[in-house]
């Protein structure tokens, strides 16, 4: 049952005066439950038991952290049908959504179970000594990886499971051993709360220390605000706007003491359509990229926001056609009212500059919450002109720039700033002829796909979900997949460490 209060370690706690209310995007209401925002003192308390808790936390071996992770897992199917009609509820997303997502997340934390459940994780070191080198002895010394200490986590709107309370960030910080306080995202506080209470009931079942996890819930940046600064907390991770993350990458910077913040903040997603492809196969690239640009109502960091091309013939026609195929699908509900107010005002912002034009948008008219999809078009040189182009409309919508020949496609891949992604759709046949489109999109992007789609990032090792600036803060590191650990990790040497008192793994 909701209750509106936060998590302070195990405690239920609503000390506060003000309180929000999550919003019913289907019906444009107030869901009922008032959320009561977390008072300084309470996330003060959550920061101290967070604190605290590391001292043990740490020292849990790998399998115990694999098991609390696992009863998370448990926790939350056994919520059954209330978390996804409270997920519904809150975000407007379709209950087939709901179910994946809930099964993305549990994925994830087993995933993470199983991956510390022996160290090679922490990509251990030995270097012997060699006492009789010269013309000095050699020491002996041994590295690994340790955790950071308590990880402060700002839930993600657009994945109220899977990118939130028990997400990626949260699943892969406690496998390290790094105590988690979640900053809930006030539009799915409810289905925030049943999820750390599912993280609550697993901690106390698997003899986690108190304060091992805390879910906080604010909204008005007052709270994140507070967590980012709070000298005990070590490193942030982040999902959302550019704004916020880059936000709250500065004052994480500006503290006396800096801490990492990993943010995947906004990207736009180029993807190559060369002109032979089109010719091969225009109808089936365009019914392929309506059902991508319209997925999850394009509420997703991967979204094809822009697709470059060349001028050829065929081109004008694609176009058309994707744009006939784009608005013809059902439009749908977008998260909440102020996702929606977003993306009609970034719409407005590429629209409205001079060389766009609107090749298809939905007209009909639609409920508020609900978005209208759309293409439009633009030329290389006007593209290049004009960097507001580049702004990330977060919904289903997409730019089309058609260069005047590949040398201009280059130079408008290069102009981007740094994305997640970059897709090619090529004839094998032509790709070893495409190396400077294919050296250009390296250059910009952290996965680069050939013949498919960006939307849909798979859990696994090899996964890159990241990219250079504003992609991510740290293109060093992936926000998906079993690679995520090492965000909340440091490395660590022991130099002539007596053999008993060094860590199992580092043993002979
Ligand atoms: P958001 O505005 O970036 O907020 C996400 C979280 O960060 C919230 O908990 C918010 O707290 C906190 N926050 C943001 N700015 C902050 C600041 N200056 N100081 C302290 N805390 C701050 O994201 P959103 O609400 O999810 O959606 C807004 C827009 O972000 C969307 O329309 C979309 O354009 C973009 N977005 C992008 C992605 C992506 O994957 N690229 C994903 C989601 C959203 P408060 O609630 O207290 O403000």
């Amino acid at each position: 049952m909701i209750t509106g209060k936060n998590y302070i370690g195990n405690r239920l706690s609503g000390e506060g005066v003000s309180s929000h209310r999550t919003v019913d995007p289907k019906l444009n209401i107030e869901n009922p439950t008032a959320f009561m925002e977390a008072t300084e003192d309470e996330i003060n308390e959550a920061v101290d038991l967070a604190a605290i808790a590391f001292q043990t936390f740490k020292k849990t071996s790998g399998e115990q952290r694999a098991d609390f992770l696992n009863a998370i897992a448990d926790e939350i199917l056994a919520l059954e049908d209330e978390l996804i009609q409270m997920f519904c509820l809150e975000s407007g997303l379709p209950e087939g959504r709901a179910v994946g997502e809930r099964g993305r997340t549990v994925f994830q934390l087993r995933s993470f179970a199983e991956l510390v459940s022996n160290e090679e994780w922490r990509n251990n070191v030995i270097d012997k000594a060699i006492p009789d080198r010269q013309p000095l002895p050699k020491p002996d010394i041994r590295k690994t990886s340790i955790p950071l200490g308590p990880v402060v986590v700002f839930a993600a709107s657009n994945f109220p499971l899977a990118f939130s309370t028990a997400g990626g960030d949260t699943a892969s910080a406690l496998a390290s051993g790094c105590p988690v306080i979640v900053k809930s995202h006030a539009m799915h506080s409810g289905t925030g709360e049943l999820v750390a209470s599912a993280i609550i009931k697993a901690a106390e079942r698997t003899g986690m220390p108190n304060g091992v996890f805390s879910n906080i819930t604010g909204r008005g940046r007052t709270v994140g605000t507070a967590l980012v600064k709070h000298p005990k907390v070590k490193a942030v991770g982040f999902t959302g706007s550019i704004s916020g993350g880059r936000a709250l990458y500065n004052l994480a910077a500006q503290r006396e003491e800096p801490i990492p913040v990993f943010a995947e903040m906004g990207s736009i997603n180029p993807v190559v359509i060369t002109p032979q492809a089109i010719a091969a196969r225009s109808e089936e690239i365009a019914s392929t990229y309506a059902g991508s640009i319209t997925l999850g109502t394009g509420q997703f960091c991967t979204n094809p926001g822009l697709i470059l091309t060349v001028e050829s013939e065929g081109v004008e026609d694609f176009v058309e056609d994707l744009a006939a195929k784009t608005v013809a699908i059902d439009p749908q509900c977008m998260l909440h009212p102020s996702i929606k107010s977003g993306f009609v005002q970034n719409e407005n912002i590429v629209t409205g500059q001079k060389g766009v034009s609107v090749v298809g948008r939905l007209e009909e008219s639609i409920d508020p919450n609900y978005a209208p999809s759309q293409i439009n078009a633009t030329s290389g040189a006007d593209f290049l002109a004009n960097p507001k182009m580049h702004t990330e409309v977060f919904g289903p919508f997409s730019l089309v720039v058609k260069s005047k020949d590949e040398e201009e496609l280059i130079a408008v891949i290069n102009s981007l700033e740094g994305q997640l992604t970059g897709t090619i759709l090529a004839e094998e046949s032509e790709l070893e002829n495409l190396e400077g489109i294919i050296d250009a999109l390296q250059n910009r992007v952290g996965r680069i796909i050939f013949n498919g789609v960006p939307t849909g990032v798979e859990v696994t090792g090899a996964m890159t979900h990241g990219g250079p600036y504003p992609a991510c803060s740290d293109s060093r590191f992936t926000a998906v997949g079993l690679g995520a650990i090492k965000r909340w990790v440091r490395p660590f040497s022991y130099q002539n460490w007596p053999k008993e008192l060094l860590p199992d793994a580092l043993k002979d």
